[in-house]
């Protein structure tokens, strides 16, 4: 550690919408900060212009705070350091880049494309491994002023150092060595004036005084550059740590849009954050699951809270190696989170899924349907399948046809008789709880020969016209007597048609 203040930072890219990746990048360098009582910026790396998407920006910042990373600089909160927004920044990068031209640390390179393409053909003719031949690094003053005079475009090229070893400090992985003469003098600076990720990256670390830099292990074999710019920059480096990155659930490469994981059915897992957010994931369940790959919470405890995570998260629990992504921990864990929610927090989240599915939401009906999902359901997606017929207009209701009424080792006549004989029961009924249907139906079974299982059943699939659905009195409470004895009526038509 440096006794210097902890601020972090997730710098992303607006190329796209945010991977899950991408969120658990962000997610540990909020979770350091946090614990560190220190700061988390959010910075948009959007130099690469060809490639940047402003609606992939108004998707990340949706993610980040539906994940409850709140960040206390940047994009729409501010801060002393901003702009937080590099193509806001363009005079900084123009400025530091040419100061190193002038201290003989970068040079101008005014090769074309079409040098380099030439180039890279004569390398690759030759077997050697393609990159610039630094053909402008030994170009003479007056050869640099006469193009210049000429107009000619150039971008800037940082000088490596042709021999030695560059050594980078891991905080995950201990010191990490590169063989000098492998490495390349990247651009540092577009013709365009725009910056590098290279540039742009070490001097915005530098400018917002970030203390930790926490980033996709992918970025590693970038590390020496940035290391050396530090060091022609004269600025005091952050600390690194580069985090292991997710991999197919096979160990089979890393997850991507491209290389999609997939569950053991083989069924393509989502590997972006907006999917999660679509199928009904909570964000505190999703958070647990990211917090626990690549990193352990220790005493074999795979559910914590986020605020236990702060208080125990550390870089020395986090595993070098790529993780499996364990796809089919995140169903379990978020069934988890949606039983531990009150009814009225569940039933707020329930609202949006099922209005989206095209139901009309009656609140007090929902708070009472609420309870019997929470117990059912592992995504809140499901909640319409299971118990959107609450929502539906009654007058719709169609009866289930009468193979799936008749239940498993019985038949047309005795399934005729049980509903009949339910009906009886439950037109005595005065009051319509479950309570009191389910003491009503005591020994109705029994008195009928039939299962449990095989009433309750006939019974479920009657009144709903579903397999899977809420339990049966407390479906039939809801929907109350006179409803639900039309549907067994209905029901009853249904499974006589059969007979005749
Ligand atoms: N803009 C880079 C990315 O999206 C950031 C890498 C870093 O954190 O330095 O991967």
């Amino acid at each position: 550690m440096t006794d210097k203040p902890v601020r972090t930072r997730f710098a992303p890219s607006p190329t796209g919408s945010l991977h899950i990746g991408g969120l658990r990048t962000a997610l540990f360098n909020w979770l350091f900060a946090r614990h560190h009582g220190g700061q988390f910026i959010l910075r948009i790396e959007d130099t690469d212009q060809k490639r940047f998407d402003p609606a992939a920006l108004t998707t990340l910042i949706e993610a980040m705070r539906w994940a409850g990373l709140q960040w206390d600089e940047g994009p729409e909160v501010g801060g002393d350091f901003g702009p937080y927004v590099q193509s806001e920044r363009l005079e900084h990068y123009q400025k530091w880049a040419h100061w190193l031209v002038e201290q003989g640390k970068a040079y101008q390179c005014f090769c074309t494309p079409e040098r380099l393409e030439m180039v890279n053909k004569e390398k690759a003719a030759r077997k050697l491994p393609s990159g610039y031949d630094r053909h402008c690094r030994y170009l003479k003053p007056d050869e640099i002023a006469a193009k210049e005079a000429a107009g000619a475009s150039y971008v800037i090229r940082f000088k490596m150092p042709l021999e030695g070893k560059t050594i980078a400090h891991d905080l995950i992985r201990g010191d990490v060595v590169f063989e000098n003469d492998t490495l390349q003098d990247s651009v540092i600076l577009k013709s365009d004036g725009f910056p590098t990720y290279h540039l742009a990256v070490v001097v915005d670390d530098y400018l917002m005084q970030i203390s930790h830099v926490m980033r996709a292990n992918e970025w590693i074999p970038s590390f020496p550059l940035h290391v050396q710019l530090w060091h022609a920059l004269g600025w005091e480096m952050p600390q690194y740590a580069h985090l292991p990155v997710l991999l197919n659930p096979n160990g089979k490469g890393k997850i991507s849009k491209r290389n999609p994981p997939k569950d053991k059915f083989g069924n393509i897992i989502p590997v972006m954050v907006h999917d999660y957010i679509h199928n009904g994931y909570l964000p505190e369940a999703l958070s647990n699951f990211l917090t626990n790959i690549g990193w352990n919470f220790g005493d074999n405890r795979e559910v914590f809270t986020i605020t236990e995570a702060i208080e125990r998260f550390n870089l020395e629990g986090i595993n070098p190696s790529n993780s499996a992504y364990p796809v089919e921990k995140l169903d379990w864990l978020n069934g988890i989170y949606i039983r531990e929610l009150s009814i009225e927090d569940l039933a707020k989240r329930l609202r949006p899924v099922l209005e989206a599915a095209g139901y009309e939401v009656n609140v007090e009906i929902l708070l009472q349907v609420t309870p019997l999902v929470q117990t059912r359901i592992k995504t809140l997606n499901e909640v319409g399948a299971m118990a959107g017929f609450f929502f539906a207009d009654y007058a719709d209701f169609q009866a289930a046809p009468a193979e799936m009424l008749i239940q498993k080792k019985m038949d047309a006549a005795n399934t005729t008789h049980l509903l009949e004989e339910s009906l009886k029961l439950l037109e005595a009924l005065a009051d319509f709880s479950h309570e009191a249907q389910h003491e009503a139906f005591k020994n109705l079974a029994e008195t009928l020969g039939v299962s449990n299982s095989q009433l309750f059943g006939t019974l479920r699939v009657a009144v709903t016209a579903q397999n899977i659905s809420t339990p049966t009195f407390e479906t039939m409470a809801i929907l109350g007597k006179d409803e639900s004895l039309r549907r067994i009526r209905l029901a009853l038509e249904s499974v006589k048609q059969t007979q005749t």
